[in-house]
């Protein structure tokens, strides 16, 4: 059986980089750099990611937006870390036909600016809060760097939550429920993450702390899913977005944002696929269960009969199945699902048609079995179950094997993955580690931070820990 050209397990940027077109998720030939076009299948396996998510902010009392793609500079002016952060990044329009315009516009790169001067005419007393808002949206980056599809591109498929709360702590809560939606969520994608508190100088412009989601991919580099932003009042006030409290006086809301993007698209292709292709998780499968007719002389009318009610009974349950007739050989057929990641194959040949029952092939393992067509759905649900808790499982080892809590830097030379080193809180000695194990500074973990041991770098007292990885 042919595989794809690059194996995952010998050159996984290469493998990454064939598996997006020949799956049929992108197609990279659209002539601005780093503005993919999403294929069917890929954009259906999105979706599907997108009402995860939206069912989970549906459960949270968000309600959906949709704000302009198009902000004027002055709105998005008005906060000065964040355009400092952002203003290299962002395209401007400056033309509307032959007209220059009075003031330019920009594509949005994120949509505080768009979303707060709104906020401020939405908001007006403590009843109107919290406001917990949503929208999924592209949003534009003008990436210098190498593009990679789903990973680093120029225009971006984008979750963004925005709330706005009656103080500080009301604030902290919604980051709390953020956490829990992230575990829920990455549950269900069968990808473990960790949590990190973004350092200082590398939170996002104008929060006052960012909480970053990252999974580790197989080389071994991390790649930042999504992030958490509590902005305290850093945004209100330039937004004036101020209520009316209980007592009648005025007070500014407390800000949080969650983001979270295509990555998720590029962490699901990375961790899970294999030398055959994709690996989808069934929840989420474009095709849960592909029917393959085995046809043989003579008996061609009775497979294909049996195939068509099996089709039926499975789509009535729900499944999202599908027959494939096309005059190919079945091997052929078994290729181009395999690199689809289809979870479950089923094989239906003339034997099979005499004794009731057909052959369930798993995608994750490759494991055969015969099924009586009577207990079919119950036994398709077990492998469903099967195959996420095996994903989840293979995935967290992989995760679990590679990160490394070291003391010194000269235990942590020598690995790979994501290293936590003592840290004494200073951005210097950081820089430092980062040079010297030539990766990026990624965040202090969220729990377990104690630290008894000394910085390596300048000998104090480590007052958390700090993790290094290879970033993406
Ligand atoms: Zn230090």
């Amino acid at each position: 059986m042919p595989e794809t050209k690059v194996k995952k397990t010998e050159d996984f940027n290469e493998w990454y980089n064939e598996i997006v077109e020949l799956a049929d998720l992108c197609d990279k030939r659209y002539p601005i750099k780093g503005m993919n076009i999403w294929r069917p299948y890929g954009w259906t396996l999105m979706s599907h990611i997108d009402q995860l998510i939206k069912h989970e902010m549906n459960n949270t009392n968000h309600q959906e937006v949709y704000f302009p793609l198009l902000i004027p500079e002055s709105s998005f002016k008005k906060e000065e870390e964040h355009i400092e952060g952002f203003g290299s990044e962002v395209y401007w329009i400056t033309h509307a036909g032959l007209n220059k315009l009075d003031e330019r516009w920009l594509l949005r790169p994120t949509s505080e600016t768009a979303m707060y001067p709104t906020f401020s005419l939405w908001i007006r007393s403590h009843a109107d809060l919290p406001l917990k808002t949503f929208q999924i949206v592209n949003t534009f980056r003008y990436e210098t760097k190498q593009t990679r599809a789903f990973i680093r591109v120029r225009e971006i498929h984008f979750f963004e939550a925005h709330t706005c709360h009656v103080d500080f702590k009301d604030a902290e809560k919604q980051i709390n429920e953020d956490k829990e939606i992230a575990k829920r969520l990455f549950d269900k994608l069968c990808l473990p993450f960790i949590f990190g508190k973004r350092p200082d100088w590398d939170k996002f412009a104008g929060a006052d702390y960012t909480i970053s989601i990252d999974v580790l991919m197989p080389s071994l580099r991390t790649l930042q899913l999504g992030s958490i932003h509590q902005y305290r009042d850093n945004f209100s006030k330039p937004y004036n977005i101020k209520y009316e409290t209980e007592d009648g006086k005025h007070a500014y809301c407390h800000q949080t944002t969650y983001g979270m993007s295509e990555r998720i698209m590029g962490a699901l292709i990375g961790i899970h696929g294999d030398n055959k292709g994709l690996v989808i998780p069934p929840e989420i499968a474009p095709t849960q269960i592909i029917i393959i007719p085995i046809i043989f002389k003579g008996k061609e009318k009775q497979i294909i009969e049996t195939c068509g009610l099996l089709y039926e009974k499975l789509k009535n349950e729900g499944f999202r199945v599908k027959i494939d007739k096309r005059d190919i050989t079945p091997g052929n057929k078994f290729y181009d699902w395999e690199l689809k990641g289809v979870p479950i194959r089923i094989e239906i040949g003339p034997k099979d048609t005499e004794k009731k029952e057909f052959t369930i092939v798993r995608r994750d393992t490759s494991e055969k079995r015969s099924v009586s067509q009577n207990s079919s759905i119950l036994i398709i649900k077990q492998i469903f179950n099967s195959i996420k808790e095996e994903l989840s499982k293979n995935a967290e080892k992989i995760l679990k094997e590679n990160l490394h809590r070291v003391n010194t830097i000269d235990d942590a030379k020598n690995l790979k993955g994501i290293i936590e080193l003592p840290w004494c809180g200073v951005q210097e000695c950081a820089l430092e580690i980062e040079n010297i194990l030539d990766g990026n500074t990624l965040g202090e973990p969220i729990d377990n931070i104690e630290c008894k041991y000394t910085c390596p770098v300048c000998n104090q007292l480590g007052k958390t820990w700090m993790r290094y990885a290879k970033t993406y």
